[in-house]
């Protein structure tokens, strides 16, 4: 990866596929936990991920957006680089989350049973959810094909900003993300540095033809208003699952916004249920600890 923002992300974990981009994975909370025997993450419950055979990556970390509950940071921003080839991300990917997990199985000394390490280590699923906006890597029709291909399963989540791109992926599920009702507020949260309101909305209007969801993330005073807009953008979408989750107070988001940021679980519930109630999605499913409730579309 180019020098400069690499050693602060690699003190936080990240693991870097070559030295020249910023391709990177790093096994997430619910990822250690499963491994120690501990609970899985909403993603289980809901798609049945078992997190400990997940790795949690992205092929680029640039992005066109700042959005204010973002965990990344913008101080360690990377604008240029030298895409990393998908057949050298495909063959980094057992080698690296082994790298990565070694010393938490390390630290766990007998917590992780020798079964949980075995599967860890084979890992079943990506999730190209990591950090940046991975539409803006060139050749990510062509990786996910490569994982298709490899056996592992991909979501593929997406700020949407990049249709075209979104329209040639075949991943097991894509997701987009709509944290604003309208225009106006999309600015505010999302700061695109382009005029991109349109192009997430023509993003949204692809999902009907995979399996998808949207992603809101609920934003205490931000964003939380108007579900009636919501639901008619989803109305439209054709995704097939919305996942309406609560902002966490976590990474770098800690210098934009506030604890009071994070709404609660019944507010992110009741919230969930107003945009139901205006579309024909029902609640599916929910997750306390995560602060997540998953919509599904009916018929
Ligand atoms: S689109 Fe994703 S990676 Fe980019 S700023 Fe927003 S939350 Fe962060």
């Amino acid at each position: 990866m180019p020098s400069g923002p690499c050693d602060a992300l690699r003190r936080q974990g990240y693991q870097f596929f070559s030295s020249q981009s910023s391709a990177a994975l790093k096994p997430c909370m619910w990822c250690k936990r499963a491994l120690a025997g501990g609970d899985m993450c909403y993603k289980h419950q809901f798609y049945g991920i078992a997190s400990h055979r997940c790795v949690q990556m992205t092929p680029t970390l640039r992005c066109n957006q700042r959005c204010l509950f973002c965990w990344r940071s913008f101080e360690h921003e990377v604008t240029a680089e030298e895409e990393c080839p998908p057949d050298v991300i495909l063959t980094g990917i057992r080698r690296l989350q082994k790298k990565a997990l070694a010393g938490y199985n390390a630290v766990l000394d007998n917590t992780v049973t020798d079964e949980k390490w075995q599967e860890a280590l084979d890992p079943k699923h990506v999730a190209i959810s990591l950090s940046g906006e991975p539409t803006l890597y060139s050749r990510l029709p062509e990786l996910i094909d490569l994982f298709n291909a490899n056996g592992y399963t991909t979501f593929l989540v997406s700020n949407g900003t990049n249709p075209d791109v979104l329209e040639r992926c075949r991943a097991y599920q894509t997701y987009v993300s709509l944290d604003a009702p309208d225009e106006e507020t999309y600015r505010k949260v999302c700061r695109p540095l382009a005029d991109t309101w349109e192009l997430v909305n023509e993003s949204l209007r692809l999902l009907g033809k995979c399996r998808s969801a949207v992603r809101i993330t609920l934003v205490a005073g931000l964003n939380d208003v108007t579900p009636a807009k919501y639901a008619a953008i989803l109305q439209e979408s054709g995704a097939r699952f919305v996942e309406v989750k609560g902002y966490m107070y976590l990474g770098y988001s800690r210098n934009r916004l506030q604890r009071k940021n994070m709404p609660e679980h019944d507010a992110v519930r009741a919230f969930a249920e107003k945009i139901a109630a205006a579309c024909d999605y029902r609640v599916r499913d929910e997750n306390r600890l995560s602060r997540v409730v998953c919509l599904e579309r009916e018929g």
